[in-house]
């Protein structure tokens, strides 16, 4: 390592001309990824000692050049990561980054703007209320009562969802916590749900016996009569039924709860129904996807994930709902120390963090912001059009290649099993998934289904995903079910 250079310590803006050309690498090296990252083995050997030998040389005793610091860094993030950016990262909703979303972090890093206080940066925080608007028209909600706050992602979403809610039901819950809950609520989700709402139940000192984890229907959706029958046990024995989850587009499988049912239970039973849509959100933007979301403008609260299907850089999590006083509400807290320059402002706007658990938040909206406004809402359709199609493509391809397709979705997520009566065990598919994933050429993973089956998980989750990756991964899959067979 080059020895100390005193300057490095005593500015950290660093020289002029450093960063000149600090920048240019920066840039390089970010193209070089985009052009090359497709040649790179999708996963890396997993190598511990040698990651932390690598990192036992620093000591921070003293300082070194920046340029050097920067080459650290970028190749440990080439050779330490699983490349997300891939087109044959076939895996969880991890996208490849929108180039204007890379651009929109950068600027949002160099300007940081506060996005606690309006005042402070009315251009951030009314951006966001645009995009608010923007996105919560797409999923039918009524322009004068829609509202909603940028989250880190969908689990932040799905904790502000669970507040809102219990806020709702509850309105001294905010100041008398625990003490107001008049009864012990219960939340109801399905067993495809996603987890983060156990942890908001936790977090909100609920406990996780509130969930009530329901069986799923042979087509892998939550039943509203199972929830019907359910919420009817806990009234008898003293519980408030509070809140359903629906979820479009599970992480497991993709597949679509029925909302419309789901929103005629909540209504008549008087539950907050939230539509967890954290991925499948996607097909409020594709005409044709749209019905099969159709009953989610019923739903009090929606979470959506820019930084999944919107392929924005992480984190960038939305939560929406047609409340529009719920989140001031719940979040909004009155101390001294807040910039009050905007109080006697007529059009002032609202202040970010009284809509968030956030005080010091980062301006997440510009990804989306620049990413929208450079490919438009018929650009985004486009795309998504094409991962559907290139789903659509892989369930013939694999087919064909005697796989057998187990989880019903128009979303491009195609859950496999192996050929043969135990071709759904995890005996049976996770060696397979290991082998593909060890060959380096693609990445995919294992949803476990109900009634301890499981089956290989293959999500079009990157916008530069081509008929030949998927070919491409037919391949792998079928040379990995021959050695996991030997
Ligand atoms: C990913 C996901 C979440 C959590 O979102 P994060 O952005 O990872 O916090 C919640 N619900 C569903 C259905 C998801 O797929």
């Amino acid at each position: 390592m080059t020895p100390v250079h005193p300057f490095f310590a005593s500015d950290l803006a660093l020289d002029a001309d450093l960063r000149l050309q600090l920048w240019q690498k920066l840039s390089t090296e970010i193209e070089r990824y985009l052009r090359q990252v497709a040649n790179a083995p999708v996963a890396p050997k997993l190598d511990a000692p040698a990651l932390r030998r690598a990192l036992g040389e620093f000591d921070f005793a003293t300082g070194m050049p920046p340029a050097e610091a920067m080459q650290f860094a970028v190749a440990g993030l080439w050779e330490h990561q699983v490349h997300t950016a891939h087109p044959r990262y076939f895996g969880l909703f991890n996208p490849a980054p929108t180039t204007m979303g890379v651009v929109a972090d950068a600027l949002v890093a160099a300007f940081n703007p506060q996005l606690a206080a309006w005042s402070h940066n009315p251009f951030a925080a009314e951006v966001e209320q645009h995009l608010i608007a923007a996105v919560a028209a797409k999923f039918g909600y009524p322009e004068d009562a829609a509202d909603g706050v940028f989250t880190s992602g969908g689990a932040e979403a799905n904790h502000t969802a669970l507040l809102c809610a219990l806020t709702h039901a509850f309105p001294e819950y905010g100041r008398r916590g625990a003490a107001a809950l008049l009864r012990p609520p219960a939340i109801y989700v399905g067993t495809q749900s996603h987890h983060s709402m156990i942890k908001a139940a936790r977090l909100c000192g609920l406990g996780t016996e509130a969930v009530r984890v329901l069986e799923v229907d042979d087509s892998l959706r939550l039943r509203a009569e199972d929830v019907a029958k359910a919420l009817a046990c806990d009234r008898t024995a003293g519980l408030e039924p509070l809140l359903v989850v629906a979820t479009l587009g599970t992480t497991g499988t993709g597949v679509l709860d029925r909302v419309a049912e789901l929103a005629e239970l909540a209504e008549r039973e008087h539950l907050w129904l939230h539509a967890d849509a954290a991925w499948g959100g996607m097909a409020a933007i594709v005409p044709e996807l749209r019905p099969a979301i159709e009953g989610i403008e019923r739903a009090d609260s929606i979470t959506f994930d820019a930084h999944k299907s919107l392929s924005v850089p992480m984190g960038a999590g939305m939560l929406l709902t047609r409340h529009r006083d719920i989140l001031e509400r719940t979040f909004r807290v009155n101390e001294d120390y807040m910039p009050r320059d905007a109080a006697g402002l007529r059009e002032a706007g609202v202040d970010p963090f009284a809509h968030s658990m956030q005080w010091s938040r980062r301006f997440i909206g510009l990804k989306l912001f620049l990413s929208l406004a450079v490919a438009g809402w018929d650009g985004y359709a486009a795309v998504l059009r094409h991962q559907t199609s290139m789903g659509h493509l892989l369930r013939e391809e694999a087919t064909a290649a005697g796989w057998r397709i187990v989880n019903e979705t128009p979303l491009p997520l195609v859950c496999l099993a192996a050929p043969g009566p135990d071709g759904d065990t995890p005996r049976v598919v996770e060696p397979i998934a290991r082998a593909a994933v060890a060959s380096g050429q693609v990445w995919v993973s294992v949803a476990a289904l109900p009634r301890g089956r499981a089956a290989i998980r293959c999500c079009i989750t990157n916008y530069r995903t081509g008929p030949q990756d998927v070919a491409a991964l037919v391949q792998s899959l079928n040379q990995a079910r021959g050695q996991a067979r030997r």
